[in-house]
């Protein structure tokens, strides 16, 4: 039987729409969440990824202003229109949008950026609240693909869990979500061994690794729950038969666009796997998703309590 297909547009939109709900409640209170998104210089990938971002920031009810310094900031630049927006009561998420220009220092910029609106969760104090468990702000994919085995009801405690992968944006994240939840978690990488033997011993196998359809199916278990972040685009004709020969509303997005997107799994994995997301419209749409639940996390976290909401766990925010 092949695999179901764990439909992230579906959860996406519904995560949406307690968003949006939330936010007219919270308006109701007098108080509407911010993001400001800082979008530097002309990348045609960052300027479609802020647009959209800002476009469901509106759609829900939330506040947001996109900032456009240009290609040529300094890093002390973008460190003073950082500063600007920390001292904003308006502005409850900052999100830096990478890359940065070349000349810019972007750990620097990102470390200059509030932890308490941190929405991406790449500060280090967020990233050490996550490993410790303490409330804070968790990096939007990571919680993305959480929400869709939460929501999905595949349970987590007591499962396998392989992720590859170990980047601070995705793997390293996932992986201690993962074990906060209590599964038991693999992390692999480039240096592995037996990559193929370690997967196969996920019930739960992420990938994220940016290799066009990597995980074939000797890596998973039968009946395992296959999670692919990763986004990668097929241009060629060539590699494009290789993984969707035959496929034809694959071949009526590649005809229309002169390209596809593709994950890290590749497709003959949906004959082995249990449940499987898809690439796209699998972890993808989550990532927006988890931006909004995070900016209105902030917001309440930061001034909820001056809005008449109950306490939020604030005190090692406040503490900075
Ligand atoms: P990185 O390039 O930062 O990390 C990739 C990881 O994969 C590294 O840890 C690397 O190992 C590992 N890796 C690379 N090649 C192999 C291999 N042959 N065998 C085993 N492990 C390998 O990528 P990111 O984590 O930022 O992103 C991963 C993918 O997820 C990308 O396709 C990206 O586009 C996508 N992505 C999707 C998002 C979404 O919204 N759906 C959001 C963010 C990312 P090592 O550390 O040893 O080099």
């Amino acid at each position: 039987m092949p695999a179901t297909v764990l439909d992230g547009n579906r959860i996406a939109a519904a995560i949406k729409a307690e968003v949006a709900e939330q936010v007219k409640n919270l308006s109701l209170r007098g108080l509407k969440p911010g993001l400001a998104a800082v979008l530097a210089g002309h990348n045609p990938a960052s300027e479609i990824y802020v647009r959209n971002k800002v476009k469901t920031c509106e759609a829900l009810g939330l506040f947001s202003e996109k900032i456009t310094p240009p290609e040529n900031i300094t890093t002390e630049e973008m460190l003073a229109l950082i500063a600007g927006l920390n001292l904003r009561d308006d502005i409850d998420g900052i999100l830096v949008q990478l890359p940065l220009p070349r000349q810019v220092d972007s750990k620097r910029v990102l470390l200059a950026v509030d932890p308490a609106k941190d929405v991406d969760g790449f500060h280090p104090l967020n990233v050490g609240y996550l490993s410790t468990g303490r409330p804070g702000l968790v990096p939007c994919t990571p919680c993305g693909v959480i929400e869709i085995l939460r929501r999905s009801r595949i349970p987590i405690e007591g499962q396998e869990a392989v992720v590859v992968g170990r980047s601070d944006i995705v793997g390293k994240p996932v992986a201690m979500l993962l074990t906060n939840a209590n599964a038991t978690v693999t992390i692999c990488h480039s240096r592995t061994r037996d990559l193929p033997g370690v997967c196969r011993r996920g019930d739960i196998l992420i990938a994220a690794i940016g290799k066009t359809g990597m995980i074939t199916p000797e890596f998973v278990k039968p009946g395992a729950t296959v999670i692919d972040v990763g986004i990668n685009r097929i241009t060629g004709r060539a590699e494009f038969d290789k993984y969707f020969a035959g496929d034809a509303k694959r071949e009526a997005d590649f005809a229309a666009k002169g390209s596809t997107l593709v994950g890290d799994v590749h497709p003959k994995v949906a004959e082995v796997a249990g449940a499987l997301t898809p690439v796209p419209g699998g972890v993808g749409p989550l990532t927006i998703a988890m931006l909004m639940v995070n900016t209105v996390k902030a917001a309440a976290m930061r001034r909820g309590a001056r809005h008449g909401l109950p306490r939020q766990d604030t005190e090692e925010l406040k503490a900075l």
